[in-house]
């Protein structure tokens, strides 16, 4: 079987990590988030934790290096080397993207997503999030787990982000546009983008990657 190998780009609270649980279930895949993982080895107080802390807190980015020598790593493990993965958070700017192709060589991203929602969007969709600090799933204000702020899917404590603050949140879409936007027109040039409109609701948002990623699986 062939593998599946996705990236899903966009802003903050573009609903990234929601659509790339969906992804990952849907194709069978692992889903590789670099965010989730290095608030996990935050909470472990590991050595990549430790690292990488001061500039998640001020919602900078944490240093190439360090960020993708862990990718390296978690893509060498054999659900993804052999299945393939939905990455959401990574590559981040266009040395990364560089440093994916190398650790990808000779096998390709199949598709570049770009999940498209207007900055006051996801604005306002930041300032109510909440998410569960065990598997990442997202909730909100206005859309809460069944029972006090326990994860339905796991059981997790969900909480609101210590980075989802507004001027955290100004600083990291600040960054976002700086940094990550250029590489929409890097993996334009090269074919292997398509841009999915991310408002609506979270089903019809799937329905949408869906028919963008089968289309493209198929010519391959
Ligand atoms: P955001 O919603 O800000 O995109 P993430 O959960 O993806 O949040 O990431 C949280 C923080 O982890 C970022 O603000 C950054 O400090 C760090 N981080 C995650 N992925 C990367 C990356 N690819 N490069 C550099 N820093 C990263
Ligand atoms: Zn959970």
């Amino acid at each position: 079987m062939l593998a599946t190998r996705l990236v899903i780009l966009g802003k903050q609270g573009a609903g990234k990590g929601t659509q790339a649980i969906r992804l990952s279930q849907h194709f069978r895949v692992p889903r590789i988030s670099t965010g989730d993982m290095f608030r996990m080895f935050v909470k472990g107080d590991s050595e990549i934790g430790r690292r990488a802390k001061k500039y998640m807190e001020s919602g900078d980015l944490v240093p190439d290096e360090v960020v993708n020598e862990m990718v390296r790593e978690r893509l060498v493990e054999l659900d993804a080397s052999e299945h393939g993965f939905v990455m959401e958070g990574f590559p981040r700017n266009v040395a990364q993207a560089d440093a994916l192709d190398d650790m990808l060589s000779p096998h390709p991203v199949d598709l570049v997503i770009e999940l498209d929602v207007p900055t006051g969007v996801v604005m306002r969709r930041l300032a109510s999030r909440r998410v569960c600090t065990v598997c990442g799933l997202n909730y909100s204000v206005d859309a809460p787990p069944k029972k006090n702020w326990t994860c339905d899917a796991c059981g997790g404590d969900v909480v609101q982000r210590e980075d989802d603050t507004e001027a955290v949140i100004s600083r990291r879409l600040d960054q976002y546009d700086k940094q990550t936007a250029p590489l929409v027109a890097w993996y334009l040039a090269t074919d292997r983008l398509a841009a999915v409109d991310g408002e609506g609701d979270p089903d019809t948002v799937t329905r949408r990657l869906l028919r963008a990623i089968e289309s493209r699986l198929a010519r391959r």
